[in-house]
């Protein structure tokens, strides 16, 4: 296979904090011999496991770009026993426009893995995540949140694995970041994702849905900050013991818990985020758009639980995701 085009700007073996850049050549109209660089930061000292951590692997996603930011600003050497390797924007170019995809290529970043060296610009950066971070890590975790057309509780999730000795390493890391909801992910589509690279190469994976809409707010930052400090405790590369607050479990047992749109329209929440639910209870409305007097068509839950995630702008199309419920544990 190809290498990878990127080169990065700091040495991943080197002690002490660096902060650079990961260049990846790109040839385009306004910057023949241009590159796209990513900020990374990568903090070591001494012996210990390595964390890898991103956000923005959707570009329109916030909370994981300022707890990192933030992160990398303020971490100094002494305070780690291993490495920290901070990756804040990891679909810089779909970051950089305020969009899930990329503008470049409208690479997903996590349905393209694992990626190609000879591929598109998303391609390259999920090929360099693939075969040269990800060996490299312990721990791995990847902050999402909802994006401009989602809205989630805030929760950490991790994943059903037929590893059980993984599974329980990958629930103990959800458990230790501690959001507001501990989430067992089932996913609608996990091949090409991130988290499956990382949990096919045997990592501790732990990904999270904090909040949504498009924006972040105090509490999901302050979530997603106070998550990521409980998980390098967790790992032993910061030291103290993970803060424990009160934590719901939730599952998704079967694909019931996902409603999704078969019209097209006006938006009306009949449940709030976080709200109880009955199977039959109505979740939202969708009203016509082109013409008053019409009776709205109606999505319930198909099962007992809460809503943990709903479809964010006012407007709604066929196809499109409605809500999720998800059920305690
Ligand atoms: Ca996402």
């Amino acid at each position: 296979m190809l290498d990878n085009p990127i080169s990065p700007t700091v040495d991943f073996d080197k002690p002490g904090v660096q902060h650079g850049h990961l260049r990846l050549p790109h040839s385009h109209d306004e910057s023949a011999w241009g590159s796209i660089t990513i900020p990374i930061a990568v903090i070591a000292n001494g012996e210990g496991p390595t964390a890898i951590l991103t956000g923005a692997n959707h570009g329109d996603e916030y909370e994981g770009p300022v707890a990192l930011m933030d992160l990398a600003r303020r971490m100094t050497a002494d305070e780690v026993s291993g490495r920290i390797i901070i990756v804040p924007m990891m679909n810089y170019p779909a970051f950089l426009a305020g969009k899930r995809t990329s503008p470049i290529d409208g690479g997903n970043m996590n349905r393209v893995f694992p990626g190609s060296p000879g591929g598109t610009v998303t391609e390259k950066i999920a090929d360099y995540f693939q075969r040269t971070l990800l060996p490299e890590a312990d721990y791995v975790l990847d902050i999402h949140s909802g994006g401009r057309t989602l809205e989630f509780v805030p929760f950490a999730a991790a994943h059903e694995l037929p590893d059980r000795t993984q599974r329980a390493r990958c629930v103990a890391a959800m458990e230790a970041f501690n959001a507001p909801y501990s989430m067992m992910l089932l996913e609608m589509d996990a091949a090409g994702m991130y988290d499956t690279a990382a949990e096919e190469q045997g990592k501790v994976f732990v990904s999270t849905e904090l909040g949504g809409g498009g924006s972040a707010t105090t509490q999901t930052v302050a979530i997603a900050k106070r998550g990521i400090q409980n998980l390098l405790r967790h790992a032993g590369i910061l030291s103290g013991a993970p803060e424990h607050r009160e934590s719901f479990t939730l599952g998704m047992p079967d694909e019931r818990c996902y409603v999704i749109s078969e019209s097209q329209g006006l938006v009306e929440p009949c449940v709030a985020l976080g709200g109880t639910v009955r199977a039959g209870d109505v979740l939202m409305r969708v009203h016509d758009v082109h013409r008053t007097g019409t009776e709205p068509v109606e999505y319930r839950a198909n099962i007992d639980g809460i809503l943990a995630g709903r479809h964010f702008p006012g407007l709604i199309r066929h196809g499109d995701f409605i809500a999720v419920v998800a059920v305690p544990v």
